[in-house]
């Protein structure tokens, strides 16, 4: 199977908590952490938790934004404990790793997919979490849902490992591509585009225009040969109208 799980941890404040985050992602049988804007993760603290979890810990990169962090994935997908209002979709944690592991499954190509871990106080921000293309939660007691960041990191990387062996093992027959995490980005970019040049989006009252339609597009992903008509559509739009044909 062509695929790349990578565990991105963003704002860690306690390096403990990187420290037991590698120990999970070695335990389930990953390897890649990305550490944006986070404390020191070289600490006896860090490779305490980590316990013999070194090489995870040790070949971490650090970098300044999730941008930076996630620039090769073509699926961002991030985690937290609260549903937010008009953000992209949230689905439970069982669910989203079925289809980390079909996708990678029917997938011809090697893919990168994030998960997206945020701050022990305060999570992901709003912006961050507008950069993912799916938001992933761990179903919990409502009242209390926020789990320790190493077990939010154990939990998705378990039912990740599960997902892609029980996928592997039952391979599924010839099925068409959905399109890609960077396919639906592009998208975006060209409707908006579009809705920009005809007054449709009001730069100065955006309404939360693009998260809707995100959101909307997200639920249900297009297969490849879907996503095809409805850029041809976009880009139909932006050339001349050509004269209509009257059937005489
Ligand atoms: N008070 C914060 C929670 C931070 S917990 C908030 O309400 O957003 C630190 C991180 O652990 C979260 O940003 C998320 O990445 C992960 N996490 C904790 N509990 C989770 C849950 N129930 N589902 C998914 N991720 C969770």
């Amino acid at each position: 199977m062509n695929m790349r799980l990578v565990f991105v941890l963003v704002g860690t404040t306690h390096s403990g908590n990187i420290g037991a985050a590698a120990r999970a992602i070695k335990n389930m049988g990953f390897s890649e952490m990305r550490l944006v804007d986070c404390c020191s993760h070289l600490t006896k603290d860090a490779l305490a938790r980590a316990s013999g979890a070194d090489g995870v810990l040790t070949e971490a990169k650090r970098f300044d934004t999730l941008d930076a962090a996630v620039a090769d994935c073509q699926s961002v997908i991030g985690t937290s404990a609260r549903d937010r209002h008009l953000a992209v979709p949230v689905m439970a944690c069982r669910d989203v790793a079925l289809e980390i592991a079909t996708d990678a499954n029917s997938s011809t190509s090697t893919t990168c997919v994030a998960l997206v871990f945020g701050r022990e106080r305060s999570g992901l921000s709003n912006e961050e979490m507008d950069r993912c293309t799916r938001l992933l939660r761990i179903p919990c007691n409502p009242e209390f849902s926020s789990l320790n960041l190493g077990a939010a990191v154990q939990v998705v990387a378990y039912e990740c490992a599960q997902a892609l062996q029980s996928v592997s093992l039952n391979p599924s027959s010839e099925r068409e591509a959905i399109a890609s995490g960077e396919a639906m980005l592009h998208f975006y970019d060209h409707l908006q585009r579009i809705m920009l040049a005809t007054g449709f989006l009001d730069p100065d009252n955006p309404k939360h225009l693009m998260r809707r339609i995100k959101r909307y597009f997200e639920r249900n992903r297009p297969y490849e040969s879907e996503m095809n008509i409805l850029r041809g559509i976009l880009s139909a739009t932006e050339k001349p109208f050509p004269p209509k044909k009257d059937g005489g």
